[in-house]
């Protein structure tokens, strides 16, 4: 399968009076053409840092120690701002965390999304109107909505028109951040069909993120499990809900309620702090499964099966 896009030992670090706070500390993956990549972990293990380092995004204190991200022939990270912008929104867009709060609450919906299409694009301000009207149209949302304001619209409107929004260029591939948190689970559903379907429709490419697992059983093709700024799982979505091998997506999955589980499992512990990831394997002072060697070495993500990866001693040699 091709690869759009391709992160190697990307780093993300932030500065503090501490030291360095390691939110992303050796990644890699890839992602291919068409398909949509889920990002799952628990809050804080790095996911969003991920995103923000592959868009370059992070603010200071924060910065890319090192590492590469492919796109289009480039690597992003060491492209130029000027052409770095050239390609954002038109070939990689973002849907960002909490983004039904990121419109503009003075201005007009038709003019936050003209505004964007102007600028990333030569298209005079009439062609960015009328593509305003299919964007909405896209995401299921009548035109007459590009006349109000985001107090006229519910959280999940809101949502659909950011989603309208970074997807009216049809860009090879968005990246979500978080795009239904905080929305009833109906609005989420609408929302998550509403990305799955503009995926299909216009042949994108989308990396998920998200903290519930229900919402990448929903759509996604593939996970990536994420714990303490490293991966330690990737595989096939029902390869990884029926049967997980990494002793850290066995929890994240007991923690999720079903029908079927009368009690959900939390994972025993707490998450360490990026200033001072454990030494060896990162997840062992909360495993069940520990052996001597987990403390003392880092396991490292290895093929296990077909699309299958997974960073645990239990496993492999
Ligand atoms: Fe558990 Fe060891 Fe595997 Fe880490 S490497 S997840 S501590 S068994």
């Amino acid at each position: 399968m091709q690869a759009i896009l391709q992160v190697e030992n990307l780093r993300v670090y932030f500065t503090t009076i501490e030291g360095d706070c390691k939110s992303v500390d050796g990644v890699s993956f890839r992602v291919y053409n068409k398909e949509i990549l889920g990002i799952a972990g628990e809050s804080g293990c790095g996911k969003s840092t991920l995103i923000e380092g592959i868009l370059r995004l992070v603010k200071s204190p924060g910065y890319i120690k090192s590492g590469k991200v492919l796109f289009a022939g480039s690597d992003l990270l060491r492209l130029k701002e000027r052409n770095l912008r050239k390609i954002r929104w038109k070939e990689l867009s973002y849907i960002p965390q909490g983004c039904m709060n990121a419109l503009n609450p003075v201005l007009r919906i038709e003019e936050q999304i003209v505004d964007g299409i102007v600028t990333h694009t030569d298209l005079s301000g009439e062609k960015a109107k009328e593509m305003t009207s299919s964007a909405l149209n896209a995401v299921g949302m009548p035109s007459e909505v590009a006349g109000m304001y985001p107090h006229e619209l519910s959280g999940g409107m809101r949502q659909r028109v950011a989603i309208a929004m970074s997807t009216c260029l049809r860009p090879s591939l968005v990246l979500a951040d978080e795009p239904v948190t905080a929305l009833d689970v109906i609005m989420q559903r609408l929302n998550l069909q509403t990305i799955a379907e503009l995926k299909e429709r216009f042949g994108m490419t989308v990396v998920l993120v998200a903290h519930d697992m229900a919402c990448h059983a929903e759509i996604c093709d593939r996970i990536c499990i994420m714990y303490a700024g490293r991966l330690m799982e990737i595989g096939i979505v029902d390869q990884l809900f029926q049967k997980p091998l990494h002793p850290y997506t066995k929890g994240l999955l007991e923690a999720v309620p079903s029908l079927e589980r009368r009690r959900v499992k939390s994972i025993a512990g707490l998450a360490p702090s990026p200033l001072n990831w454990p030494r060896g394997c990162r997840f062992h002072p909360r495993c069940p499964f520990q052996k001597e060697v987990c403390g003392k070495k880092e396991p490292v993500l290895r093929e296990v099966g077909s699309e299958h990866y997974v960073a645990c001693h239990l496993y492999g040699d």
